[in-house]
């Protein structure tokens, strides 16, 4: 069910740029419904385990439904303290 995918480079860099921007932090990976897009060469576990819990909130809530939660949650809130990356964070060990 939960696939992981490597972009080839030349992709990755521009990928990483724009998302960085909007983010406004270092994106080294996403991930949409099931699929985690990993941005850089062999991730960190704290990388992949924050995925993957991307990935069991799509499981939990539906992948519609967590698509547009996550949306709404960054409009109101911003990225950093989206419920979603504050959960994925918490569950990865990542300094808050
Ligand atoms: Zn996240």
């Amino acid at each position: 069910m939960m696939r992981m995918a490597l972009l080839p480079s030349w992709m990755r860099r521009p990928l990483r740029w724009t998302l960085s921007k909007l983010a406004g932090s270092n994106v080294e990976a996403f991930t949409v419904g099931y699929t985690i897009v990993f941005l850089v060469d062999d991730p960190p576990m704290d990388l992949v385990v924050h995925e993957m819990i991307h990935v069991e909130q799509a499981k939990r809530m539906g992948r519609l439904r967590f698509w547009a939660s996550y949306l709404w949650e960054t409009l109101r809130r911003g990225y950093r303290n989206n419920k979603y990356e504050v959960e994925a964070r918490r569950h990865a060990g990542q300094e808050e």
